[in-house]
């Protein structure tokens, strides 16, 4: 990606990437008081279309993990959404997205705190391309890692300094040979992955925990469970869960909105059933992959587009032309 060329949005106005300067005194780069979102933009090449996924809720969350730090989002979600979808069509993307919205301090001055300190907003798009290819299935470990306590700073919420207990987890995991980290919380329970909620499979039933259980209030957490219930007619039950039940699984994987539904095969160097990606996550898999593409009539309310329909086609139809 040329950053060089990248148009962002920033504090109400769309600016170039490369005049887009942090201060090295600014205060959320030096205490992690700031938010963020991780939203992806889905190109159908077929329908000529690129969706933003659960757009609304991932600026309902933002407009919670600001609220948390003492920040207001310039605008309302509402108005942020449709700012995403004039930013993708200023940069004139055509493909899958990675989309970034940031509220941090900006004021360049020293002193922890979050009251009085003046904040910015922006909001990134890249092109998106996978991280990791979790098709194969995961092995993950049980980090030495504990999931961060609401005690100690909210985990529920996408705050920047908080992500240092996600990337200790995952470097840890990936240094002794694994994919990802499965981390417990305080209590000694299941939590989640490092960027992942978690979900298992016990006889036929689906286990995921609780919101209270110390995990980030994931989208694709909400997604999965209205997706077992409606199209696979599988049960799902919030409750905690214990480290053994990993073990005895019939089914683990982790899902969110970068890994969408990521099926974990071993943990602990433990195979999870067979040692074989799953029947209810391929499933998953398939149908999230639908509805994110506006592939599933029933789901298209979770999509914003980002280009009229009829500017959509004359577009196709200039390209046809040029290209014959
Ligand atoms: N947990 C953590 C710690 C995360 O960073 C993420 C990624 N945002 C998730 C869970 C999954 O959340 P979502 O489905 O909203 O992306």
């Amino acid at each position: 990606m040329d950053l060089d060329k990248l148009i962002i949005y920033r504090n109400g106005s769309l600016v170039p990437y490369a005049e887009s300067k942090v201060g090295i005194l600014a205060h959320g780069l030096n205490y992690g008081t700031g938010c963020f979102e991780g939203i992806r933009g889905y190109w159908n090449a077929k329908s000529d279309q690129l969706y933003f996924f659960r757009l609304l809720e991932h600026y309902e969350r933002l407009a919670n993990s600001a609220k948390l730090l003492l920040m207001d989002l310039p605008e309302s979600p509402e108005r942020l959404c449709a700012r995403t979808a004039e930013l993708a069509r200023a940069n004139g993307f055509r493909c899958d997205l990675y989309i970034r919205p940031l509220a941090y301090k900006s004021a360049e001055e020293i002193g922890v705190r979050l009251h009085n300190v003046t904040h910015d907003f922006t909001i990134t798009e890249v092109p998106h391309k996978a991280y990791f290819d979790s098709t194969a299935g995961l092995r993950a470990s049980v980090s030495s890692w504990r999931r961060i306590d609401d005690n100690v700073a909210p985990a529920r919420a996408k705050l920047t300094g908080v992500y240092v207990n996600s990337a200790l987890a995952k470097t840890e995991a990936v240094s002794n040979g694994f994919d990802e980290a499965i981390m417990l919380n305080a209590e000694g329970h299941v939590a989640e992955g490092s960027a992942q909620n978690i979900f298992i499979v016990r006889s036929g039933v689906a286990y995921t925990p609780p919101v209270s259980d110390g995990i980030l209030e994931g989208i694709t957490r909400r997604t999965i469970i209205e997706l077992c219930q409606r199209e696979l007619n599988i049960e799902v039950i919030e409750r905690s869960i214990d480290r053994s039940e990993l073990y005895i699984a019939d089914e683990v994987f982790l899902v969110g909105t970068a890994v969408e539904v990521a099926p974990v095969i071993e943990v602990d160097h433990r195979p999870i059933a067979n040692g074989k990606v799953g029947p209810k996550a391929t499933a998953l898999r398939e149908i999230y992959r639908k509805a994110t593409l506006g592939d599933l009539v029933g789901y298209r309310h979770w999509l914003t587009p980002t280009y009229d329909s009829t500017a959509a086609a004359k577009i196709q139809q200039a390209e046809r032309a040029a290209a014959t």
